[in-house]
């Protein structure tokens, strides 16, 4: 008999990884490739570690998931494998998600947006735009079109604990919980969309939003999750939601250290919303009754996202290629490892 692992029940949560290649800067500084993956599922870590005698060797951590993307792996293929299967669910009445977690520069954005207007270069478009794709599609066949659904898109951005609608000049928007905990990001901006292009245009114009005023764009998107959703209504009533949520960059040591006051509690913020969210992940992927969503902003908003029955997730942990960065690497991959 063959064992692996037991057959899941629900698919409510698929976890996988993405390796970029390596970039110029890298290669210019003769880092080192460190991932290999030699199966479709699987990750493997080549740490150099060094003896007492100062010599060094390698040590090979090995990490399962769903699917384990290399770096020649295309947006549209990490898609068809993480986010795809969930676009049905929104039009069964259901919550999905979809996170984007990893050190900065290790490939979030590329993965999500594809680019700065969402549409990417030579056909390489993001997440959000594949998504937007396959709901306009869905959209024209005889099973949804007599449900008379309307899409609309909101993008929002959480800095510090605070909510900021990248629609609406960054306006600092309030979070409140009803007596039936319904959650409520007062005044967010919900613009209906017709087609893909309509889509890409909010895309375009968050992002021009969320980088205005702001010296680098990295330096900033590395401390802020940026959340963009879409969401499908039926005679004015809220159908089903897909999140798509860009997260902010884990790396946190190497900023405390040598941080001033407010990079510190930024990091503390941060490294507080992403231990929210790997509770609440777990907590749905166990079917737990109690979900500690009110733990940050972050999962406060998206509570929708983990509790019922007709929530689906997953994860896309990207990560870097070179020895440089195998401290922060390790540390995504056993995050992401935790989630699954
Ligand atoms: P993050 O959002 O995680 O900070 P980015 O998505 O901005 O990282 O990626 C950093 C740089 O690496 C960008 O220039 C991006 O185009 C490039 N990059 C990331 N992932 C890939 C990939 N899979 N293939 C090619 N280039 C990539
Ligand atoms: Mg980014």
């Amino acid at each position: 008999t063959v064992s692996g692992p037991e057959p899941r029940e629900d698919h409510r949560i698929c976890v996988c990884v993405r390796k970029r290649p390596l970039n110029q800067r890298e290669t210019t500084m003769k880092d080192l490739d460190i991932i290999t993956i030699p199966s479709d599922n699987v990750v493997t870590v080549h740490e150099s570690k060094q003896k007492v005698d100062l010599t060094r060797y390698l040590e090979n951590q090995t990490f399962c998931f769903d699917h384990a993307f290399d770096d020649t792996a295309s947006n549209e293929l990490v898609y068809q494998f993480t986010a795809q299967p969930l676009v049905e669910t929104i039009f069964r009445k259901g919550m999905a998600t979809c996170f984007a977690y990893g050190q900065t520069g290790s490939g979030k954005t590329h993965t999500m947006g594809g680019a700065f207007s969402g549409r990417g270069q030579d056909g390489s478009q993001g997440i959000y735009a594949l998504v937007a794709r396959d709901v306009f599609l869905l959209l024209q066949t005889a099973a949804y079109e007599k449900l008379d659904l309307k899409v609309y898109g909101t993008f929002f951005e959480i800095y510090g604990g605070k909510v900021y609608d990248l629609l609406n000049w960054k306006k600092k928007l309030q979070v409140l919980e009803d007596g039936n905990q319904q959650i409520q990001v007062v005044g967010l901006q919900e613009q209906e969309v017709c087609c893909v292009e309509e889509v890409l245009n909010l895309v375009e114009l968050g992002n021009n939003c969320r980088t205005s005023g702001q010296t680098a764009v990295n330096a900033h998107s590395s401390r802020s999750h940026a959340v963009f959703q879409i969401i499908l209504k039926s005679g004015g009533k809220l159908y089903g939601k897909f999140s798509l949520v860009d997260l902010a960059g884990n790396e946190r040591g190497a900023d405390t250290a040598r941080a001033n006051r407010k990079r510190q509690l930024e990091g503390a913020e941060i490294n507080k919303s992403l231990l929210a969210l790997k509770e609440c992940i777990r907590a749905l992927g166990q079917n737990k009754s109690h979900t500690p969503f009110r733990a940050s902003k972050l999962t406060q908003v998206l509570r929708d996202s983990f509790i019922g029955q007709n929530s689906s997730t997953c994860m896309i942990a990207t990560i870097s290629p070179g020895m440089a960065s195998c401290e922060n690497t390790l540390n995504t991959l056993r995050y992401a490892n935790r989630v699954k």
